[in-house]
């Protein structure tokens, strides 16, 4: 195997709760707690995990849009995680993000053309004003939009059109990764499918590496070459995307996977309906993190013992202690 583009290791976040007159630390939310995983060039990540459970937070903090608590983040060799500001302007070049809301994420005051040139002037990407225009408009096009959409605003566009510009300005610096942050989760069905089509065209295209986050399995099926599933914090399962979706071995990723519609309909599969909502990450419960929802946990050792994240075979990687 090759070096991989992108190495984390225990990477953790964790917020202060404050409280009291004095403002003290009261509490901690355990957003991120200890995620190691590697990407390959050219390798698309799915991510998943009910809302809460920390794949956002993993994805900024391995571009340091958010600064861990403790971990490494390796890119190219190359630490992230004790680059310099200067370092880390540069760094943004190879590694970009696209945003879960198109509605939010693009600035109302700003023309399209400014919205995605704005990285092309930071890292003086173009020589001349004929150049960037250019350089726009090619843009627009890669993402199926046209030269007349440079001078309008982003209110004048649909969810699925707006979602484009996003990704036209990633794109405009080249990167070789892109954390895709929940990309589709805001828009129709009928567009979302659109979106991750133009996304898997475009890593083609680019030779791009992506981290797809999504809170539901059935979003990242066919994107994924693997997929990792987080709960409260921490990786429970990962494996190939033919693994997870054929041979699940986490009773969460079970879970989950029984959630997702099957397109036969003379193929059924049984729900399993987790009781209560996940725990929440102020204090998380003792363990394993899903023993309050397991439906074949072992008392007392699922409440008291913590699994590790064991390879069980080729690639698959599952934390219980069930299912060794
Ligand atoms: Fe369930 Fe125990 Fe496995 Fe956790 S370790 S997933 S509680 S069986």
């Amino acid at each position: 195997m090759t070096e991989p583009l992108l190495r984390v290791k225990d990477l953790k976040k964790h917020f202060s709760v404050k409280g009291g007159v004095l403002r003290r630390e009261v509490d901690k939310v355990y957003a991120v707690d200890g995620v190691t995983v590697d990407l390959q060039v050219g390798e698309t990540l799915g991510v998943v995990g009910e809302s809460g459970c920390g794949k956002s937070t993993t994805g900024r903090c391995i571009l340091r849009l958010i600064e861990p608590t403790a971990g490494e983040v390796w890119f190219e060799g190359r630490n992230v995680t004790a680059m310099d500001p200067s370092e880390l302007t540069a760094l943004r070049r190879d590694m970009q993000i696209i945003f879960q809301d198109p509605f939010a994420s693009l600035n109302p005051r700003m023309t399209v053309g400014a919205i995605i040139g704005e990285a092309l002037i930071i890292h003086k990407l173009t020589q001349s004003r004929q150049e960037f225009e250019d350089r726009i408009v090619e843009l627009l096009e890669t993402v199926g939009l046209n030269a007349d959409h440079m001078r309008r605003y982003p209110h004048e566009f649909s969810g699925g059109q707006r979602q484009r510009i996003g990704i036209a300005r990633a794109l405009a610096v080249s990167p070789k990764l892109i954390v895709c942050d929940e990309p589709v989760s805001a828009l129709d069905v009928s567009i979302q499918a659109q979106v991750i089509n133009l996304l898997e065209d475009l890593q083609g295209k680019f030779s791009l590496t992506y981290m797809f986050i999504a809170h539901d399995l059935s979003v990242v099926e066919h994107i994924s070459d693997r997929v990792a599933v987080m709960y409260l914090g921490r990786i429970v399962e990962i494996a190939s995307a033919r693994d997870i979706y054929t041979t699940p071995l986490h009773p969460y990723t079970e879970a989950l996977l029984s959630a997702v519609p099957i397109p036969d309909p003379t193929m059924k599969r049984e729900r399993i309906r987790l009781q209560g909502d996940v725990p929440s990450p102020i204090r998380p419960p003792s363990g394993c993190h899903f023993h309050t929802r397991c439906p074949i946990r072992q008392l007392p050792l699922c409440s008291t013992e913590s699994p590790e994240l064991k390879q069980t075979r080729d690639g698959h990687w599952v934390a219980c202690h069930l299912r060794e």
